[in-house]
């Protein structure tokens, strides 16, 4: 919430991790000018002078098989970062999981 994180990322993590923010994978991607939609990384709108993300993600597993898609609206800046924090997360998961099975194991 500082001037000095231009990218939220701290935000967009705390997000993920809490789960109000899905894991960047297998979404669909659209680009376009700001149409004035709050930005789902950073709750700023998008105004008109700024480039818009449109992010279709899936939904995870809906009980009756359902293919709903979460729609999220992203800046440029806060896309690139969910894309990023996505990654770090995933890649935490695995080096956990790793350990966790290794330090069983032995
Ligand atoms: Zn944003």
């Amino acid at each position: 919430m500082t001037a000095k994180d231009p990218d939220c990322r701290a935000a967009i993590r705390a997000r993920l991790q809490s789960r109000q923010l899905p894991l960047a994978h297998g979404h669909r991607l659209f680009r376009g000018q700001g149409d004035g939609a709050l930005c789902a990384c950073c709750d700023r709108f998008i105004t008109t002078s700024e480039i818009q993300f449109d992010v279709e993600c899936p939904e995870a597993g809906g009980p009756d098989g359902e293919r709903e898609r979460t729609r999220l609206s992203m800046h440029l800046q806060c896309f690139s970062a969910w894309v990023a924090e996505s990654r770090l997360l995933a890649d935490e998961a695995m080096a956990g999981k790793a350990t966790q099975a290794s330090g069983s194991g032995l």
